[in-house]
């Protein structure tokens, strides 16, 4: 992620720093200092929601996401939707191995994978304009999003928002 790079590399030039002043008078043939992962630019931050451990929390959380990203690019707040975009990647991939682990059929596992693909594809080109790639606009792609979310809930079984109950969606 490009716009955490100069935090590493200001991040890195600060030990190196500090290495140099640190120890003028012990030997010199030590072992070279421990390496710095510093190119490791995944992490947004410390903020990120403890990663979801069964598949209903997995759904309520991508639904809750996908509301806070919805609403910020609504309010014209594409900043605000940066953060849960994201977080709904790694929720995303998550679910994916909550899926594959879980009891469904093999027929809702596909359903559901295929959900869960689609999502993490169009959030993925939204983020990848974001950051100044080749992508899209929210706007572009928020009916696909929608449709996977519902078709996520469907290939499950579960329903976030509407009542526990599980029969059939009749309208009144
Ligand atoms: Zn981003």
């Amino acid at each position: 992620m490009r716009h955490l790079t100069s935090l590493g590399v200001s991040l890195l030039c600060g030990v190196v720093l500090c290495l140099n002043l640190g120890c003028p008078a012990s030997s010199t043939t030590t072992e070279a200092p421990p390496a710095i992962d510093d190119d490791h630019g995944h992490d947004h931050g410390d903020h990120a929601h403890s990663a979801p451990t069964s598949l209903p929390e997995a759904i309520e959380t991508i639904d809750h996401l996908a509301d806070e990203i919805q609403e910020s690019f609504a309010a014209d707040d594409p900043d605000g939707a940066h953060g849960p975009l994201h977080d709904i990647g790694s929720v995303l991939e998550g679910a994916g191995l909550l899926v594959a682990k879980s009891d469904l059929t093999d027929e809702q596992k596909k359903a559901a994978s295929e959900a869960l693909k689609k999502l993490m594809d169009a959030y993925g080109k939204v983020d990848a304009k974001m950051h100044g790639d080749e992508g899209v606009d929210y706007a572009d792609v928020s009916k696909e999003i929608t449709t996977a979310l519902e078709g996520l809930q469907t290939a499950t079984g579960i329903q976030h928002d509407h009542d526990e109950d599980h029969a059939h969606e009749e309208a009144k």
